[in-house]
């Protein structure tokens, strides 16, 4: 399942400041807050995505590599909702108006940290790939071959860290624990063992490959299907492609984000596309047929006498058709009329013959927009006279 934007789940716009931020929080968690909603399997689970949301936006580190990556910048690293949430889930006790009260940030803020157990499996990182695309393959799908560089489980060990055939031990300093208790005066203070650096356990002889981390960074190349439809903002998982998992943990995600090039003729909004088509005064007064791209070849395109400059003609389905279905989009050509260049002698002679046979240069008879322009003007400096 694919997660939904945080923004979205906290009906937010981006740039929505801290205390935005909480107020919405603070409503939707209390709609959706299972004390509320008693064996409501929806509403715990809307409650847990907002939670989530409020978790990444309300920390500016988190919400930074959110706003850059997306969900890639920041999930895996997290761990404190699937699990931690435990101060959470059991709020039962706690009843409504503690958690909501002033002590926000701590409840979310104390459980992502070092709770875990250190030799828990760990899912591994999502990543994400930029990739661009020009507009053609975006329309038509394509299929692409990319480079990514990533850790992956080491085959000789199994990802273990041990040498094949030597075995891991239980770490002697913190038997397993992976802290390791001081007495500081009055306090115990935990700290990360320093023998196993909080895996708890000892390898005695370490792979050979990945000197006993259990992955190994390694560049496959992968091949991915881009459906066709799919524009800028798009993207595509590929299910386990991510970084390797520790511990044995699954592996994580790899995200294709899309971009889509600038193309030299259309430009694409949605399912529509636009572009610009010249043409010569004379084929807009008179009328004629153009002929006008489009992303499957030229088409002929007729234009009515009279056309000014600007006139949008509409070709419809000539557009790109939707990656998630539906009827395709039209093609909007807007007709910008050209004023003729490096006219010779007898050229401007019958320009100016013909401008003579319209009767005088503002003749309201031949450019009725342009005569009502300039009875505005007039009247606009007759209106500022004391
Ligand atoms: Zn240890
Ligand atoms: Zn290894």
């Amino acid at each position: 399942m694919s997660k939904r934007d945080y923004y979205e789940v906290l009906g937010l716009e981006r740039g929505a400041d801290t205390k935005e931020i909480k107020k919405a929080y603070r409503r939707l968690a209390q709609k959706f807050h299972p004390d509320r909603n008693p064996d409501d399997e929806t509403s715990a689970e809307k409650f847990r995505e907002v939670s989530e949301a409020y978790e990444v936006l309300s920390d500016s580190e988190k919400r930074a590599a959110y706003d850059q990556f997306g969900h890639a910048g920041v999930d895996g690293q997290a761990g404190g909702f699937g699990g931690g949430g435990g101060g959470f889930g059991g709020a039962g006790a706690g009843g409504f108006s503690d958690i909501f009260g002033d002590v926000f940030g701590d409840i979310f803020g104390g459980a992502g940290g070092g709770r875990r157990h250190p030799n828990a499996p760990a899912r591994g990182s999502d990543l994400r790939y930029n990739l661009e695309l020009d507009l053609e393959s975006a329309v038509a799908g394509t299929s692409v071959d990319i480079r990514v560089p990533r850790h992956v489980e080491c085959e000789r060990c199994d990802g273990q860290g041990a040498e094949p055939g030597s075995s891991k031990e239980t770490c002697p300093t913190c038997a397993g624990h992976g802290q390791v208790r001081m007495q500081q005066g009055f306090f115990a203070v935990q700290q990360t063992c320093p023998t196993c650096h909080g895996s708890g356990q000892h390898i005695k002889v370490p792979c050979h490959k990945c000197n006993g981390e259990g992955r190994v960074r390694e560049t496959r190349t992968l091949s991915v299907k881009i459906p066709a439809g799919v524009d800028t903002g798009d993207r595509i998982r590929l299910n386990g492609e991510g970084e390797a998992g520790l511990n044995g943990g699954p592996p994580g995600d790899l995200y294709v984000q899309v971009h889509i090039k600038p193309h030299h003729i259309f430009e694409r909004e949605g399912k529509h596309l636009h572009c610009e088509v010249p043409i010569n005064f004379v084929d807009a007064a008179l009328g004629g047929e153009l002929e006008v791209p489009t992303l499957d070849g030229r088409v002929k395109l007729k234009i009515p006498p009279e056309t000014q400059t600007g006139k949008l003609f509409r070709l419809r389905g000539k557009g790109v058709k939707p990656v998630r279905g539906g009827a395709p989009g039209d093609l909007l050509c807007k007709v910008v009329v050209e004023t003729p260049v490096k006219l010779n002698e007898e050229q401007k002679e019958l320009l100016r013959t013909f401008q003579d046979s319209l009767g005088g240069t503002n003749s309201a008879h031949h450019s009725p927009k342009k005569s009502g322009f300039f009875d505005g003007v007039k009247k606009f400096f007759e209106d500022m006279k004391p």
